[in-house]
């Protein structure tokens, strides 16, 4: 592309993570355009440092307890010792290392300069960094993912959150968790995996709001199953740090001292100081970037992609919204991101996948048939073991399209996508039933349920 003498670059992007350093490959490696982008931390942002990805290793980590007293069932002569965590964490920081180089080099051989300070906007086509130098862009990407959000006093009170989690030196005796979404419930299930006494505040009657009911109560039986003391309809009254933890009230009235105390209360954007409403640039309650369909702000040369906006808070979201943004500013490619179906997976232990619409959704919208089955499954019921999964369909009663998908089990996460490909392209319950098959697997019941457990 033809580059304008005017700026110092065709495109400055803020914010290394998923969204901004797919946009810049893309605007740099592939549609040959100018682009800087600026880190204030390390490269790979929230999904590769402090996110997804080392959360994903301490599920696998947290798992083999499971899985070793399972060999023992199936008469393997193992024995458990206890979990080195200075172990893990030292591979795990060696792998985080490795990953962020390798999102470097990416970065490097797509001819993206890099910046590693903190970018603020000076103007709706500057940048001013940290160390005062003022760079001129024809186009500006906010790219700056998210933070944790925790209320005033528990943070006052010295309260961790999931960022800090990864940086342990050691793991605690006892932990309390607070929240009762994505964040909370998997560490919640790490945790108690890797020998943590576990107990988790949800201030609502049941985790997992938003989810489908039937799947989110199949994962809080599940979580206490697995021996988390999960205390619902409770939220913290006061907090006080002690000497070796905290003291902590519950609006119950319950007195307790916890080694660790970890808000898992949402997040919110981060668009702090970064003078963009200043420019013009409309901002939600949360602080959130608000975008159209073309992730274009109010102010035409700068777009903003991922978290920063709260559409849907993925990584793999937002690794398409800097994509389309890439290919329709700098490519002759226009399109917009698809936010409709997209799949997402609670990595609790089971795990809960899901797409579409929730049975409780559909059934304000229309007529529906649901087809649900929930069993032990072999692999586990021959160990001995009490756990229950759950396959869920929720059906057009007229249409007969697949709404809405909902697993909870090992893998779910693995299942759901390739269900996911089925619900997107619109299948009917029927081209699930003529699917024949795989057998003996858990998922096998989706192309089997015959009956509607409940029509509407
Ligand atoms: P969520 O919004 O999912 O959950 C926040 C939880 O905290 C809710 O249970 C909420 O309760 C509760 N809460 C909020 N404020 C307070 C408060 N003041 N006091 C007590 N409880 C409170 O946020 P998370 O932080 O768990 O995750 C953020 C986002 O990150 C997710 O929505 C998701 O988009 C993404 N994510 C995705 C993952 C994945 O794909 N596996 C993993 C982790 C994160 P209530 O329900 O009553 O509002």
């Amino acid at each position: 592309m033809m580059h304008e003498l005017a700026f110092d670059y065709d495109l400055f992007v803020i914010g290394g993570g998923s969204g901004g350093v797919r946009a810049a490959r893309i605007a740099a490696g592939e549609h040959g355009a100018k682009v800087a982008l600026a880190e204030e931390d390390r490269m790979g942002g929230t999904c590769v440092i402090r996110g997804c990805v080392p959360k994903k290793l301490m599920v696998f980590a947290s798992s083999y307890r499971g899985a070793m007293a399972d060999a023992q069932s199936y008469g393997w002569q193992v024995q458990a010792g206890g979990f080195d965590w200075t172990v893990f964490r030292g591979k795990l920081d060696t792998e985080l290392d490795r990953l962020e180089a390798a999102y470097r080099g990416g970065l490097k051989a797509a001819g993206v300069t890099v910046y590693n300070e903190r970018a603020t906007l000076a103007d709706a086509h500057t940048v001013v960094l940290a160390s005062g130098a003022q760079i001129t862009a024809k186009h500006i990407l906010i790219a700056t993912g998210g933070r944790p959000s925790v209320p005033e006093a528990a943070a006052k009170a010295g309260v961790m959150t999931s960022n800090d989690i990864f940086k342990l030196d050691a793991l605690p005796k006892s932990v309390l968790i607070v929240g009762g979404g994505f964040i909370a419930c998997e560490f919640a299930c790490i945790l108690a995996g890797l020998g943590v006494e576990v107990t988790q505040f949800y201030r609502g009657e049941q985790i997992l709001r938003g989810f489908d009911n039937e799947a989110r109560t199949l994962v809080a039986d599940q979580m206490r199953a697995h021996g988390i003391r999960l205390l619902t309809g409770t939220d913290v009254a006061q907090l006080q740090a002690i000497e070796g933890g905290m003291s902590v009230r519950a609006t119950s009235g319950e007195e307790r001292i916890y080694e660790r105390v970890v808000y898992a209360t949402g997040r919110v954007p981060n668009t702090d100081g970064l003078g963009l409403a200043e420019l013009g640039v409309k901002l939600g309650p949360k602080g959130e970037v608000k975008v159209d369909g073309w992730s274009q702000t109010a102010v035409p040369s700068i777009y903003a992609v991922g978290d920063v906006t709260d559409r849907i808070n993925l990584t793999p979201v937002a690794i398409r919204e800097g994509h389309a943004f890439a290919d329709t500013v700098f490519g002759a490619t226009p399109r917009m991101a698809d936010h409709d179906l997209v799949a997402s997976v609670v990595f609790t232990q089971p795990e809960l996948g899901t797409v579409g619409q929730t049975e409780e959704e559909a059934r304000t919208r229309g007529p529906v048939e649901v087809y649900s089955t929930s069993f032990r499954p072999m692999q586990s019921a021959f160990a001995g073991r009490p756990e229950k999964v759950m396959m869920k369909l929720v059906v057009d009663s007229d249409s007969r399209k697949v709404l809405g998908c909902h697993i909870v089990a090992p893998n779910a996460g693995e299942m759901i996508q390739m269900a996911a490909i089925a619900v997107k392209m619109g299948a009917t319950k029927e081209d699930f039933d003529r699917t024949v098959a795989v057998h003996p697997t858990m998922s096998e019941e989706l192309v089997t349920m015959r009956k509607p457990v409940r029509k509407t």
